[in-house]
């Protein structure tokens, strides 16, 4: 049984999937990726269960043949089968669309973006314990600096913009804005947040993972970042309360638990050491925090309890940076605003094979397309050189979306195994000592060999 979100969704035995094959190197990674997936189907399920897999077209096959670069009819496939994976696509120059991926997006409103990050031995990488790093990234899709607000320094909305917030909303302060700036602006509301925040703790508890982490950089941007890490502990508790247990709610218990005759004051003190010297306001409202948090939850999560709900904690975005580097294992699920979701995503990446191997799915509640996280790496094209694991994996998330978990493993081990190999394209083959370079279809025939399936001569 699949699930969109915790929400059931039952799966057929041979459920139709459109793709989307691609430009520029999306060919040759397609044509090879299709191969794994379908070799990997037969081989677990021996023909009880089978993809037919339904070409949708968008980018510059599209434009050929429909003169659109997104035709309404891709979308409308995928809004009746759900579930999609695609190659990556070119970005229209001129075409009065920004990207085509950022368009279905928006479109089919798949707010997260999935990228799971973790290392197969064998891979080379550039730090000395990649196989640490087994993350979640959960970046919100739609808001932020991303939701494409902004105006061009010099032009009269700009300058109109500037002039409203200088003499109206900044009258009287401190602040002024240039009047030779550009300006953006930066919306994430209650709404993109939680439900972002929902997707990964519903994630995290499916997968029993032991902590979700929220990513801000709200000690600078209070009312946008700082409100994402608000909203996120309030989703947290307030959906999710039996199951999850905040930082600050562990310390509080972990204190009574070590000595149960301890005060609600003796228990502050010991969650904000200096206590003696902060304003009576802040000590009242430490003191009703810790009330509160006794008072709602000891008797369920007190007495060692807690320790096997899920762990929802914060990290400032440029500490995240460092620990992902230093202590990867300390972190299992992040959930990021879009802009630092972006970062932290390929930060992490780099670290266990990068692009070539790197995943991703966007999600929305009731439609997902899996996809290759890279560009279509033009100057590669045709060439039969490419690494086509990212597109792989990414059909390894959806055989696990959909329940195919059997199929799913069965992919990952073949990888693994060709990797361990030492078989592999150019991208690896150069970070590699005594590596056999082989072709992107050769990959492909090595992983279908390593599952176990005899493949048929050309
Ligand atoms: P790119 O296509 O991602 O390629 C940049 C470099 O990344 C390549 O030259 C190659 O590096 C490496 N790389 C990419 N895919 C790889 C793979 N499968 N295996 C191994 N290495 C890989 O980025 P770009 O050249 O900036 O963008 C090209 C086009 O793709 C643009 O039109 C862009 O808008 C579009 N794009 C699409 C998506 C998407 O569809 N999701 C995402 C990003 C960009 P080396 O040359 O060093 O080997």
């Amino acid at each position: 049984m699949a699930s969109f979100n915790g929400v059931p969704v039952r799966v057929p035995d041979h459920p139709i999937v459109p793709f989307i094959e691609g430009d520029g190197t999306g060919r040759d990674i397609w044509k090879a990726s299709v191969r794994v997936f379908d070799a990997a189907v037969e081989k677990a399920y021996q023909g009880k269960r089978s993809v037919t897999w339904y070409e949708v077209f968008a980018g510059e096959k599209a434009k050929a043949r429909f003169q659109n670069w997104l035709p309404d009819d891709t979308i409308s496939a995928i809004r009746e089968f759900r579930v999609a994976i695609k190659g990556p696509l070119t970005t229209p120059v001129g075409g009065g669309i920004r990207s085509l991926n950022v368009a279905l997006r928006q479109i089919l409103d798949l707010y997260c973006c999935v990228r799971p990050v973790k290392y197969y031995a064998g891979v080379p990488s550039p730090v000395k314990h990649p196989e640490r790093m087994n993350i979640v990234i959960f970046r919100e899709n739609t808001e932020d600096v991303y939701a494409g607000i902004e105006w061009e320094e010099g032009t009269s909305d700009a300058k109109r913009l500037i002039e409203f917030l200088n003499k109206d909303m900044l009258k009287g302060g401190k602040k002024q804005i240039r009047l030779d700036s550009g300006i953006g602006i930066k919306p994430m509301s209650v709404t993109g947040t939680k439900r972002l925040v929902r997707m990964a703790i519903q994630h995290a508890l499916d997968n029993k993972n032991k902590a979700v982490t929220l990513v801000h950089k709200g000690n600078i941007q209070k009312f946008t970042e700082g409100a994402f890490r608000k909203w996120g502990y309030e989703l947290a508790t307030e959906e999710f309360r039996a199951h999850v247990v905040t930082e600050r709610e562990s310390w509080v218990i972990d204190n009574k638990d070590k000595n149960p005759g301890l005060t609600v004051e003796e228990n502050a003190n010991l969650i904000e050491p200096g206590l003696e010297f902060a304003t009576d306001d802040f000590r009242r409202d430490l003191y009703k925090e810790v009330k509160d948090c006794l008072d709602c939850i000891y008797a369920t999560h007190g007495k060692g309890a807690w320790k096997k709900k899920l762990m929802i904690n914060d990290r400032i975005a440029d500490s995240i940076f460092q620990q992902v580097v230093t202590r990867a294992d300390e972190y299992s699920v992040l959930a990021t605003p879009n802009l630092n979701g972006d970062y932290i995503s390929d930060a992490c990446a780099a670290q266990v094979g990068g692009l070539g191997i790197a995943p991703g799915a966007n999600i929305g509640d009731g439609y997902a397309i899996f996809e290759a996280t890279h560009g279509t790496a033009p100057k590669y094209a045709d060439k039969d050189v490419i690494n086509p694991g990212s597109v792989i994996l990414s059909g390894v998330m959806m055989f696990r979306h959909l329940g195919w978990t059997e199929a799913a493993d069965l992919i990952e081990q073949s990888l693994e195994r060709t990797i361990e190999q030492k078989k592999v394209t150019y991208d690896f083959e150069r970070l590699m000592e005594g590596a056999t370079k082989v072709k992107t279809s050769e990959f492909a025939t090595c992983m279908i060999e390593n599952m176990g399936v005899a493949v048929a001569a050309d």
